[in-house]
């Protein structure tokens, strides 16, 4: 039987798969990767991804990434309550009116791109971070959190205003970072970075943390697998952009994690899909996107 997976990271609906999305969907679910959770980046594009997450029959999450900022306003904020409100809205037949809403993300801080390092531009990430945490805690949501040279000013963060967990997607933090995290109710999201032989740390935390904290991710578009990236120079000659990363990638991703901890590739799949329900309890809500039965 083929394996499945659950692709806990992955913008579907962004603008580089619109010519080819329902293909890039089946070349997914062909190889086993049955459900992609669909995490949002900007308010303007609450709606059409709730579209999409209802097309699919996919879960999803809401939120304000930090590369967004810059551009995002406060009414924005409004927007995310009352979306999130209406998907979690019960009807009067007791129905939930959107299970598929999972999580509030992708939100986080980016302390790596220097434009959003600027003293005034760190202050809104804080801002739109501390306030999309409040959310997350009134609403009982988890959260997908974007971590980029942030890992100790996200975490606590989460110590002022706690959460019930989620994922720290894209980690590549430190072994003891990882462990707060842990310790917060987080599983650690890993993928195509780990797939390059020079990322050594990252291996080392792949291959050494409990497999209970981890989950799987593409980012797809973006962090394309080795196998899939063109280094600069390869860029500039053939006058092309950087490989396009899909969803169907993901069972490539996780045979490099199997093989680094020496674990079976099904034990992998069977894991990171408990792991992923774990963390993201709502997903056990909808039988057509719940991926793993207790
Ligand atoms: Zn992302």
């Amino acid at each position: 039987m083929m394996l499945q997976w659950i692709d806990s990271h992955c913008h579907l609906d962004a603008p580089e798969f619109s010519v080819d999305r329902a293909d890039v969907f089946k070349r997914a679910q062909d190889v086993g990767v049955k459900w992609c959770v669909m995490p949002a980046v900007q308010a303007k594009d609450f709606e059409s991804l709730q579209r999409l997450a209802k097309l699919f029959h996919q879960p999803y999450a809401l939120g304000i990434h930090p590369l967004y900022v810059p551009h995002a306003q406060a009414e924005d904020l409004l927007a995310l309550e009352s979306c999130i409100q209406a998907a979690l809205a019960v009807n009067q037949a007791g129905e939930l009116s959107d299970p598929r809403l999972v999580a509030v993300g992708e939100i986080g801080l980016d302390f790596f791109v220097p434009a959003l390092c600027e003293p005034s531009m760190r202050e809104k990430q804080m801002f739109f971070y501390q306030a999309q945490l409040k959310l997350a805690q009134k609403y009982h949501l988890p959260v997908i959190l974007h971590v980029r040279k942030s890992a100790d000013q996200l975490l606590s963060g989460l110590r002022r205003c706690a959460v019930r967990g989620g994922i720290a997607h894209a980690f590549n933090g430190s072994e003891q970072q990882a462990q707060q995290f842990i310790n917060l109710g987080f599983a650690l999201g890993f993928g195509g970075a780990m797939t390059f032989e020079r990322a050594l740390q990252l291996r080392h935390l792949a291959s050494t943390l409990p497999l209970a904290a981890i989950v799987l991710e593409t980012d797809a578009p973006d962090m394309p697998p080795h196998w899939l990236y063109r280094t600069h120079s390869q860029r500039q000659a053939e006058g092309l952009s950087q490989g396009r990363n899909e969803p169907c990638e993901l069972p490539q991703i996780a045979a490099v994690l199997a093989q680094l901890r020496g674990d079976s590739v099904a034990s992998v799949a069977t894991a990171t899909l408990r792991n992923t329900q774990r963390v993201l309890p709502r997903l056990s809500l909808n039988p057509t996107v719940s991926p793993y039965v207790c």
